[in-house]
C-alpha cells in the first residue's frame, strides 16, 4: 500500500516469523533490530524520513510463560531501533502498539485516555517502548504514533497476502482451518458477562489497519505532534458471531467445543476510534464482519 501510494519503501526483519515472499526481494534487508550500527547505516543510506515499527512478538499467552523473551525481543529491539533513529538523525516513527495496553478496562468503548494498566508481558512491553518514545520525542524530538490495535484480521483482498503464523492462536484463521480439516476449535469461555458468554472483540480489516499507518505516517511528516490512536471499528463480535460468521461465508458448519477460559482474556474490547476519524481523517472501507471472513477464506483457499 505504501508502494501503491507513492512511498519509497524499505524492509527489515530477522525472518524470525516474517516471510520473505512476501516483499519484493530488492526491498528487504534481513538485520535483527538488536543490531543498532547495521540499522543506523541502512537509514542513513536509505536517507529515510521515517520509519514504521512493527517488529514483536504477539502472543498473550507465550509472554505469560517467557517475560524475559518478550520483554528482550520487544523492549530491548525498540529501545536499539530508537537508538539507531537518534543516530541516524529520523525523526518520526509509527509504532504498532496494542489494546492490551488498557487490560481489563471497565467500560466500552475504549478512547485513549483510559488508563494504561496492562495485564501481562505483551501487552507490558508495548507500555514501556509508549514510554520510551515519550522520553525520545522530549529529548530528541523523535515524533512518533503508537497506533493500538484491536483485533487485526481478514486479508489483502486480492487474496495474495494473509495471515501466516506458526503456530496459529488467532480465532478467524483457526475457525477457517476447523472448517477445512473438521477438527474442532476450542471456544475459550461461554460463562463471560456478555450477551451470549462469549468474549466480544472489534475486528479491524488489516487494509483499513495499514491505512491508518500511512495517514500516521503522512501526519508526522507534515509536522503533527506525538499522539496515539486507537485502531478498531467501533463495533464489537462474540467469538459465536464470528463462528456464525465463518458458517455463512464458507456454507459449511464449524465444528467447535467450548473450553475453559483462556488466561488473561478480558471479556470485551472495543475500541473508539473517534479520534482517528476525526484527527487523521481515517474510515474504515471494510467495516463489515463477513467481507472480513470472506477475505481471510480467500486467503485460505488460495492456489
Ligand atoms: N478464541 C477462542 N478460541 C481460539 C482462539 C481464540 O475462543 O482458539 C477467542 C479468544 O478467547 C478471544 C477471541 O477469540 O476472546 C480473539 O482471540 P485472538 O487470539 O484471535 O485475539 P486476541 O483478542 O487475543 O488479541
Amino acid at each position: 500500500m505504501l508502494l501503491q501510494q507513492g512511498h519509497d519503501v524499505t524492509v527489515v526483519d530477522n525472518l524470525s516469523k516474517g516471510h520473505r515472499q512476501n516483499v519484493p526481494a530488492e526491498r528487504l534487508r534481513v538485520l535483527d533490530l538488536a543490531d543498532t550500527q547495521a540499522l543506523a547505516s541502512l537509514l542513513r543510506e536509505k536517507e529515510c524520513d521515517a520509519v514504521i515499527h512493527f517488529a514483536a512478538f504477539i502472543a498473550v499467552g507465550e509472554s505469560m510463560r517467557e517475560p524475559a523473551r518478550y520483554f528482550r525481543n520487544n523492549v530491548c529491539g525498540s529501545l536499539s531501533l530508537l537508538d539507531a533513529m537518534v543516530q541516524a538523525n529520523v525523526k518520526h516513527l509509527v509504532f504498532s502498539s496494542t489494546a492490551a495496553v488498557y487490560g481489563n478496562p471497565h467500560t466500552s468503548p475504549i478512547s485513549e485516555d483510559f488508563p494504561i494498566q496492562a495485564v501481562n508481558p505483551y501487552g507490558e512491553s508495548k507500555v514501556m517502548v509508549e514510554r520510551l518514545l515519550g522520553w525520545f520525542d522530549q529529548i530528541h524530538h523523535l515524533t512518533s504514533v503508537p497506533l493500538r490495535y484491536f483485533n487485526a484480521s481478514g486479508c489483502d483482498p486480492a487474496g495474495g497476502l494473509g495471515e501466516e503464523h506458526e503456530p496459529e492462536t488467532h480465532l478467524i484463521p483457526l475457525v477457517l482451518r476447523a472448517v477445512k480439516t473438521g477438527k474442532p476449535i476450542t471456544v475459550f469461555g461461554n460463562d463471560y458477562p456478555t450477551p451470549d458468554g462469549t468474549c466480544i472483540r472489534d475486528y479491524i480489516h488489516v487494509n483499513d489497519l495499514a491505512q491508518a499507518h500511512i495517514l500516521a505516517l503522512e501526519y508526522l511528516i507534515n509536522g503533527g505532534a506525538s499522539e496515539s490512536f486507537n485502531v478498531g471499528t467501533g463495533t464489537g463480535h462474540s467469538v459465536l458471531e464470528i463462528i456464525r460468521a465463518a458458517e455463512e461465508v464458507t456454507g459449511k458448519k464449524v465444528p467447535y467445543e467450548v473450553g475453559p477460559r483462556r488466561e488473561g482474556d478480558p471479556p470485551s474490547l472495543v475500541a473508539s476510534s473517534k479520534k482517528l476519524r476525526e484527527r487523521l481523517g481515517w474510515a474504515p472501507q471494510y467495516p463489515d464482519l463477513r467481507t472480513i471472513v470472506q477475505h481471510a477464506w480467500n486467503f485460505a483457499n488460495r492456489a
